[in-house]
């Protein structure tokens, strides 16, 4: 019988009322492993209601217990993520050591966030005007929701909660139905941990809870990531709804080749970043942009790389890359290699003829070069092992597609030239740029976002953008006069 994945509410497990299920497989043999509740807006409800009431006391607490949690967490997430790493496999498919990086980035997050009582000092001006300060307090929100896509499971989530935990709200995570598993050994490190019940909350579900997250009157803040229209739906509804939203969309990152860069540097560079995770990654290069006569020899050193490749289970040690997340997501990907191909683009790999295990959901890596602006292969977030090379003739072709394409995610640009990499830097219309970085995901103390349909909002997430959306400001004006000195005044209040 498949193994039954229930919500977390109050700190402990609960199970679904509502009747739905979803499967859980495991992407390597193409097995169901597990069926999810699915939660209704009374689920949703029901987990909101004791995620208000913990939230009321969590404001309360010191912010040197909440670090101490913090600190607390941040061990046992550590001393764990060999078995969370484990979980992720299983569910999500990608290699073992890739899960345990998934994590470590995490974990950075919960180290940012050990820094609360630095992170919310508000600011102070003594005598503002006569006998008066100002200063400014950075408050919790109350209950805040994260709703996470299913290729980090564990990450994602981790750069939202640890920030708003320490902030002082309560957090209710809607993992991926995909890969539900992972929030449920968070959920039990973080009551290890010593975090009150109530305050990190699990409700599982697709999009009818989702739509009752965003509808609800008492939760202040959604975080989104997952795909640009889920984002713009989560972000035009929570809105609608009088809520704080920040949502988080696809991606179509480029990497710029200018023709002085290391041709094998950057060649490792491109495959690492477009088949590593299957290419399920939200900062996956998916298109390298030549510029002038690197073109042939990158091509070349890139296709030498990938027969080389060893694709198999999450689990083998051996493997580098694993399966994809559902067998229809593999079949939609492997379309796009046949639309490419039909366009006219040359397919230099292809991974629709890889010899691999038929009953996973794997698919071979594909390297698609001569492709055109125009091809859905180009113009489409694929979300798996293809790499199209578009060729141009000048930097200034290269940096008009890039500014051009609809998303605006990451982006990279390999040069020997440092004022060219500046000069990119300046012109580029992305919210993450690597300079010789084919994935250049900020440092915890930075913050992630990207531009133009990646990101619906104004902030990002994690570090201080984070803070900042998770926290509301109070400004107080005080003073204490001698009431002797009181007059009445009707004119409106100046400084002196
Ligand atoms: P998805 O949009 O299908 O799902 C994301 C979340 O939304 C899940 O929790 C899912 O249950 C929910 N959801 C799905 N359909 C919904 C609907 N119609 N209404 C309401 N909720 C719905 O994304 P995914 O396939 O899980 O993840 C892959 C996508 O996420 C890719 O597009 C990738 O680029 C993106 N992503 C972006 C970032 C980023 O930082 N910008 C990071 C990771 C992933």
């Amino acid at each position: 019988m498949a193994r039954r994945i229930s919500h977390w509410v109050d700190g402990a497990p609960a199970e679904g009322t509502s009747g739905r299920v979803g499967p859980v497989f495991n992407p390597a043999t193409g097995e169901q492993s597990g069926e999810v509740d699915l939660a209704s807006a009374a689920e949703v409800d029901r987990a909101v209601a004791s995620a208000r009431a913990a939230a009321a006391q969590w404001r309360e607490s010191s912010l040197s217990r909440r670090a101490a949690i913090l600190f607390k967490f941040r061990e046992l997430l550590h001393d764990r993520a060999g078995e969370l790493a484990e979980i992720i496999t299983s569910e999500h498919g990608k290699v073992l050591s890739d899960a345990m990086g998934e994590v470590a980035r995490g974990l950075e997050n919960a180290e940012f966030a050990t820094g609360i009582p630095n992170l919310l000092k508000g600011d102070h001006s003594e005598q503002a005007s006569g006998g008066v300060d100002v200063y400014s307090i950075r408050q919790p929100i109350g209950v805040v929701a994260g709703i996470t896509p299913f290729n980090f499971p564990a990450m994602v989530p981790l750069w939202m909660c640890t920030t708003a935990i320490a902030c002082g709200n309560a957090f209710i995570l809607k993992p991926s139905e995909k890969d539900p598993s992972a929030s449920l050994l968070m959920a039990r490190l973080w009551q290890e941990a010593g975090l009150p019940d109530g305050v990190f909350t699990v409700v599982h579900g697709d999009r009818e809870a989702v739509d009752a997250i965003l509808a609800h009157p008492d939760i202040a803040a959604v975080s989104f990531v997952g795909s640009t229209p889920v984002a713009r739906h989560v972000y035009e509804t929570g809105t609608r709804h009088g809520k704080r939203v920040q949502a988080l969309g696809g991606a179509k990152n480029h990497m710029v080749v200018l023709p002085d860069a290391d041709v094998d540097m950057a060649a490792d560079a491109a495959v690492s970043a477009a088949y590593g995770s299957a290419g399920e990654r939200c900062m996956a290069i998916s298109v390298v942009v030549t510029v002038g006569d690197v073109a042939d020899p990158l091509v070349d050193a890139i296709a030498t790389r990938l027969p080389k490749l060893r694709i198999g289970a999450g689990t083998d040690p051996d493997s580098e890359m694993g399966p994809l997340i559902t067998r229809e997501h593999r079949d939609r990907v492997a379309s796009y290699v046949d639309a490419g191909e039909r366009a006219g683009a040359t397919v230099v790999a292809d991974g629709r003829a890889a010899e691999l295990p038929a009953d996973g959901f794997f698919l071979g890596v594909s390297l698609l070069d001569h492709v055109k602006p125009e091809m859905t292969v180009y113009t489409d977030e694929i979300f798996g092992p293809v790499l199209c090379v578009v060729r141009t003739d000048t930097y200034k072709e290269a940096l008009d597609l890039v500014n051009r394409n609809e998303y605006g995610n990451g982006t990279a640009i390999f040069t020997r030239d440092g004022g060219a990499a500046r000069q990119f830097q300046f012109d580029v219309q992305a919210g993450m740029v690597g300079v010789n970085v084919p994935i250049p995901v900020p440092v915890a103390y930075y913050s992630f976002g990207g531009w133009k349909s990646s990101l619906f909002g104004d902030t990002h997430m994690y570090g201080p953008d984070g803070v900042h959306f998770y926290t509301r400001t109070k400004v107080v004006t005080s003073r204490w006069p001698d009431p002797a000195t009181s007059t009445v005044d009707l004119g409106f209040p100046r400084t002196r």
